[in-house]
């Protein structure tokens, strides 16, 4: 397993094409903006390294039966799907963010089951490829992008049909010793702080569609992949140098638009080519696997949730029933989110492949939740915060010595809190909930692994009404 360090090391080494600000990026990983991001993956390097957290973040490689970092495991048991829920709360309340590194472990996890599948009904070598892929990926400890989500042009019009061809990834060549793809990726989560990037179908396919059933694998620096950095709202205050007004001083996350200009995958790094009867099984195992993910976002609910108390105690309303309330309030969301995670865990299923699968149902329930309680939880952070926490001055005019006095009498609430504390829990506040952290824990909770429409519908596809109306009108004595 590699170090904190040795994985930032590991970074430096690759030669990404990365853009920003309209300019290409020569030094990635210690760009002011970017940095925070990297550090946050980090963490999952740090954690695993300590005796504490070893139980949690780490495991034994089904495949060598070598000590691995729970992120490239394949899940053995309900343990370990349970598990994978804990560690994703421990790292969000790490890093009060997104840690980039659970896409790819739930689409190793996805791939591990259905390239099994394809190679049953098929009759392909999928899975013996997968398992060779996977077992490099845990030999280095790599971080993994795991690229579902396609730009999808018109949404009403399928893949074949797209006006630009090019609007889900697809292959434009067919050579002796691999294929050719091109096509982009929206959105993608960790991307530049990757080492290898993991290409998936992001919808059901006929066969009109198949040259878009695709699924490969490829270094993160290979030629033709270029990225090109998203903005996050507040981003720039990172440029500003050493200031609090960035709100989390250590961690952030970062997405990028991946677009593929031709680029050559070998054979041996193929797991789906043309199967489109597949795509669809491989959009809901992954998505199944990542909406348990957003355990995350119970982390950095706890992070909020202090935050708020914090500011509630600073400004001496802690007592007043209604901000104890909104405390239990925030507490009752939260931890009603944990439920939903480790119930999908607890209730989970080993697949044909061997791999342990969520239960689809409740995932989809708790991911349905995500896209509701964390703008609840904003909401009332917000509220117990006051409006300071959007029309306080720049950490400059604090230390001005012309303003620095008047803010520091005016903001000032009782003795024993500084100031410059209340500011900073209001920062951290206002980066959770509409700054930068809030890519992650707003926009990404509604949209991430499928938008809310998306869930609904898997729900009202596994739910068993007929077993409920049979229960019904067992009870009210109706016989049909
Ligand atoms: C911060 C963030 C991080 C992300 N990270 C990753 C990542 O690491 N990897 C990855 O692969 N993806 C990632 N995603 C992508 C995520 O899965 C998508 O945002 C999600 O699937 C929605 O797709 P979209 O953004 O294109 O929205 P759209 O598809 O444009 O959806 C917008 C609205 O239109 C509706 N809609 C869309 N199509 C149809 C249709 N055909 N019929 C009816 N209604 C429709 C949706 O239900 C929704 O209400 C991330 C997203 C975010 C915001
Ligand atoms: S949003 Fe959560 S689940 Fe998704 S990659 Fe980030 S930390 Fe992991």
């Amino acid at each position: 397993m590699m170090t904190p360090e040795e994985y930032e090391e590991s970074l430096r080494k690759l030669d990404l094409v990365v853009y920003m600000f309209g300019k290409r990026l020569e030094n990635v990983v210690d760009n002011p903006i970017l940095r925070p991001s990297m550090k946050a993956v980090a963490k999952t390097y740090e954690l695993a390294n300590l005796p504490e957290y070893e139980d949690i973040m780490t495991t034994r490689s089904h495949i060598t039966g070598k000590k691995i970092n729970r992120f490239t495991h394949i899940h053995q048991n309900i343990e370990d799907l349970v598990k994978k829920s804990k560690m994703g709360r421990l790292l969000g309340r790490a890093t009060g963010c997104c840690f980039q590194r659970c896409v790819g472990m739930d689409t190793l996890n996805a791939l591990s089951i259905v390239t099994y599948d394809i190679d049953k009904k098929h009759g392909t070598e999928y899975s013996k490829r997968f398992l060779k892929y996977l077992e490099y990926v845990q030999e280095n400890d790599f971080t993994c992008d795991g690229a579902m989500t396609d730009p999808k042009g018109d949404r009403s019009l399928p893949p074949h049909k797209q006006p630009d061809p090019d609007q889900y990834v697809h292959v434009v060549e067919e050579k002796e010793n691999g294929i050719v793809v091109r096509g982009a990726k929206a959105h993608q989560t960790g991307a530049v702080n990757s080492h290898e990037i993991i290409v998936m179908p992001t919808i059901a396919m006929r066969e009109e569609d198949k040259d878009y059933a695709v699924s490969f694998a490829l270094p993160s620096d290979a030629e033709g992949i270029i990225y090109i950095i998203g903005r996050q709202s507040c981003d720039t205050r990172k440029l500003e140098g050493d200031t609090i007004d960035t709100g989390n001083l250590l961690y952030g996350g970062h997405e990028a638009l991946v677009v593929f200009d031709d680029v050559f995958v070998p054979w041996e790094r193929v797991f789906m080519y043309k199967e489109y009867d597949f795509a669809s099984s491989l959009v809901e195992k992954f998505a199944s696997y990542h909406r348990q993910s957003y355990a995350c976002k119970v982390g950095v609910g706890d992070v909020l949730i202090g935050a708020s108390q914090t500011a509630a105690e600073y400004n001496g309303v802690e007592k007043a029933s209604h901000i104890k309330d909104k405390i239990v309030e925030m507490n009752h969301l939260n931890e009603t989110l944990y439920c939903g995670c480790i119930a999908c865990a607890s209730e989970g299923h080993k697949e044909p492949s061997g791999t342990y699968s969520v239960n689809t149902l409740l995932a989809n329930v708790h991911k349905q939740n995500v896209t509701r309680f964390p703008y609840e939880l904003s909401r009332l952070a917000q509220d117990i915060a006051g409006g300071l926490m959007v029309t306080m001055p720049n950490n400059q005019d604090f230390k001005s010595p012309e303003t620095g006095k008047w803010l520091e009498k005016y903001y000032k609430t009782k003795p024993g809190v500084p100031t410059e504390n209340r500011m900073r829990i209001l920062r951290l506040i206002e980066n959770l909930t509409l700054g930068t952290a809030a890519v992650g824990y707003l926009t990404e909770s509604m949209h991430g692994a499928g938008s809310p429409q998306a869930q609904r519908i898997m729900i009202s596809r596994t739910v068993n009404l007929e077993e409920k109306k049979r229960a019904a009108k067992k009870l009210c004595g109706i016989e049909e």
